[in-house]
C-alpha cells in the first residue's frame, strides 16, 4: 500500500516539474522574443541578443535542473540508507526469532492448514529423531510418528479440531515413535494460528518430552504402593507423628486397628484421641525420657510401655523409632508392636524361675537366695534371724490312701495356711517334697518358737478338706534354728533346723523343737 502511494506521488511530482519546465520554456520563448524585438531593431544585435538569451535560458534551466536533481538524489540516498538499516534490523529480528525457536528446549512445530510441517525446531529434531529437512513441507510426519493407524486417526482428529480452530489442546499426551524406533511420551499444548483477517492458516504446537518424568512418577507410585502394602502387612503399626506433647499422628498404617481398636482416621491429627492419652500414665514419663535421649544423640529409641486400647484393655507394646526432620520440624517415625503375649510369657518364666509351680510359694533356689540375703543383712545390722524347718507328718500315708492328686491338694492347702500365718517380711519356701522352710528376719529364739507354735496350731486346728465334705487331720513337725545362736552360715543353719525337726519327729511329731547341740557337740561349739 505504502509502496503504491510513494510511486504515485513520485509520478505526480515528475509530471508537475516537467509541466513547469514546458510552461516556463513556452513563456520565455513567447515573451522574451517579443520584448527583445521591441527593444532592439538592429538585426545583427538582435541575433546576438537572441543567442545570449538562448544561452541564458539554458544556463538558468540547467541550474534549476541541477538543484532539483541534487535534492532528489540526496533524498534517494537517505531512503536507501534507511531501507538498508531497516533490512538489517529485520534480519537481526528474524535471526533472533529463529534462534529462540531453535534453542527452545521444548519441541516446537508449526503446521500449515493442511497439516504440513512449516517449522520444526532443533528440540523437535532431537526428540523425534527426524530432521527439519526430512519432514518440512509434507504431512508424512503423522505416519512416521504414529504408525498405528487407529492411534494415528485419534491423534489426527485432535489435530484437525485444532486446525479448524475448534479447540485448543493443553496437556494432551501422546506416545510417538521416534526415528530410531524408540517410544517417547509427549505432552502437547497446541492452538490455531490465524491471519489478520482471523482466518486459520495453521497451528503451532509445543511438546514436552515427559517420558522420564512419567517413568519416575510411575516408579515412585509403585514404590509407595509397595511400601504401603509392606506397612499394612507388618505386624503392629507403622507411624509418623509430630514431636509434640500429644504425639499427634500424621500417618498410621492400617495395623493400627488391630493394635489399638481405633481406626487411622480416629488417631490422625488427634481427631478422636491423642496417642499420648493412650499411653499408661505410669510409663509415659520414662518413655519420654528415652525418646528425648535418643533424639539428643541422633539415634533410634526403643521403649516398652502399656497402652490402653479402645476397649479399655491394657496391652504391652514395644515401640522403635527415631526422630527425623519433617517439613515443619522434627517428627518421629517408627513401628509399634503388641508384646502382651511376650510379657505374659516373660512373667510366667520369671515365676517359674522363682516359684514352686504346685504351691505357688517360693521354690528352693529362691528361698535359698532370700535366706542368703537376709543373713547378710542380719550380720551387717547385728540382728537375729530365725529359720523354721517344717515337715508334714505321715504325709506318705495321705498319698497312699487318697492318691497323689489329693496329696498335692493337701500340700497346697497346708502351704497356704502357713503363708497366711506369717508376717509380710517373712518368707515361706517349699524346700522339696512335703518340707517347707520359713525365714523370719529379726527374731529371737523365743519369738521364733512362738511363731512355730502358731503355725503348728494353725495346721492342726483346721482339718484339710479332701473330697465331698471329708477332711483330713494334718499335723506338722517344726525344727527351729536361730542366727547367730545356732549357726553362722545358711548351710549350717538349715542343717540344724532340719536336725531339730527330726528331734520333733522322734519325740512324737506335731511339735516344735529348737536345735540343741548333742553333748559332744556342745563342748566344742555353739556357746552363743
Ligand atoms: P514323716 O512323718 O516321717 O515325715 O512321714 P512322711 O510320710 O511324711 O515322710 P516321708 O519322707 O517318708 O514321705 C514323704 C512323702 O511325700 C513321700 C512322697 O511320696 C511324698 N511326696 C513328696 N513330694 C510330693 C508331691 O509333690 N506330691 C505328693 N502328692 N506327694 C509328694
Ligand atoms: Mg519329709
Ligand atoms: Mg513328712
Amino acid at each position: 500500500m505504502d509502496k503504491h502511494k510513494a510511486q504515485g506521488t513520485a509520478l505526480g511530482r515528475s509530471l508537475k516539474i516537467t509541466m513547469a519546465y514546458l510552461l516556463a520554456g513556452a513563456l520565455w520563448i513567447l515573451f522574451s522574443d517579443a520584448a527583445v524585438e521591441r527593444l532592439v531593431s538592429d538585426p545583427v544585435a538582435l541575433s546576438r541578443l537572441q543567442t545570449w538569451k538562448g544561452w541564458a535560458f539554458v544556463l538558468v534551466t540547467g541550474a534549476v535542473l541541477y538543484l532539483v536533481l541534487l535534492r532528489q538524489l540526496r533524498r534517494d540516498r537517505e531512503q536507501i540508507l534507511m531501507r538498508e538499516a531497516q533490512q538489517e534490523e529485520i534480519l537481526r529480528l528474524s535471526q533472533f526469532q529463529q534462534g529462540v525457536i531453535n534453542n527452545a528446549n521444548v519441541w516446537l512445530n508449526v503446521l500449515d492448514s493442511y497439516g504440513r510441517v512449516l517449522i520444526w525446531n532443533r528440540a523437535a529434531e532431537r526428540i523425534s529423531g527426524y530432521t527439519s529437512d526430512e519432514v518440512s513441507g509434507s504431512d508424512e510426519i503423522w505416519q512416521k510418528l504414529y504408525p498405528d493407524p487407529n492411534y494415528r486417526d485419534w491423534v489426527l482428529s485432535r489435530a484437525k479440531s485444532v486446525l479448524t480452530g475448534l479447540e485448543e489442546v493443553e496437556g494432551l499426551e501422546t506416545y510417538i515413535q521416534t526415528g530410531d524406533n524408540g517410544e517417547r511420551l509427549i505432552a502437547w499444548n497446541s492452538r490455531a494460528l490465524k491471519d489478520s483477517r482471523g482466518e486459520v492458516v495453521g497451528s503451532i504446537a509445543i511438546g514436552m518430552d515427559i517420558t522420564e518424568q512419567r517413568a519416575a512418577e510411575t516408579a515412585l507410585m509403585a514404590r509407595e504402593r509397595q511400601l504401603a502394602n509392606l506397612m499394612d502387612s507388618l505386624p503392629g503399626m507403622a507411624y509418623r507423628c509430630l514431636y509434640d506433647e500429644h504425639w499427634t499422628m500424621k500417618f498410621v498404617s492400617s495395623g493400627c486397628f488391630e493394635l489399638t481398636g481405633y481406626r487411622p482416621v480416629d488417631l490422625i491429627d488427634n481427631r478422636r484421641v491423642a496417642w499420648a492419652e493412650l499411653m499408661d500414665s505410669g510409663d509415659a514419663s520414662a518413655v519420654l525420657r528415652k525418646v528425648e535421649e535418643a533424639i539428643g544423640s541422633a539415634s533410634a529409641f526403643s521403649v516398652e510401655y502399656r497402652l490402653r486400647r479402645e476397649s479399655g484393655e491394657l496391652i504391652w507394646v514395644w515401640e522403635r523409632g527415631r526422630g527425623v526432620e519433617g517439613d515443619n520440624g522434627l517428627v518421629l517415625e517408627g513401628i509399634v508392636l503388641d508384646i502382651t503375649e511376650r510379657k505374659r510369657l516373660e512373667q510366667e518364666l520369671s515365676e517359674l524361675a522363682t516359684l514352686d509351680p504346685l504351691t505357688g510359694q517360693f521354690n528352693r533356689r529362691e528361698t535359698e537366695r532370700i535366706l542368703q540375703e537376709e543373713l547378710v543383712r542380719a550380720e551387717r545390722y547385728g540382728r537375729q534371724l530365725a529359720l523354721l524347718w517344717v515337715d508334714l507328718d505321715h504325709f506318705k500315708a495321705v498319698n497312699d490312701s487318697w492318691g497323689h492328686a489329693i496329696g498335692d491338694q493337701v500340700l497346697r492347702t497346708v502351704s497356704l495356711r502357713l503363708a497366711d500365718s506369717i508376717r509380710s517380711v517373712d518368707t515361706l519356701g517349699r524346700f522339696g517334697g512335703e518340707e517347707f522352710l520359713v525365714v523370719l528376719p529379726e527374731m529371737s529364739v523365743e519369738e521364733a518358737c512362738e511363731t512355730a507354735e502358731r503355725l503348728r496350731r494353725r495346721v492342726v486346728s483346721e482339718p484339710v478338706p479332701v473330697v465331698a465334705g471329708q477332711t483330713l487331720d494334718m499335723t506338722v513337725s517344726i525344727g527351729v534354728a536361730v542366727f547367730p545362736n545356732h549357726g553362722q552360715s545358711a548351710e549350717e543353719l538349715c542343717g540344724r533346723a532340719d536336725k531339730a525337726m527330726y528331734l520333733a519327729k522322734n519325740l512324737g511329731r506335731n511339735r516344735v523343737e529348737v536345735y540343741a547341740p548333742a553333748p559332744a557337740e556342745d563342748a566344742t561349739s555353739d556357746r552363743a
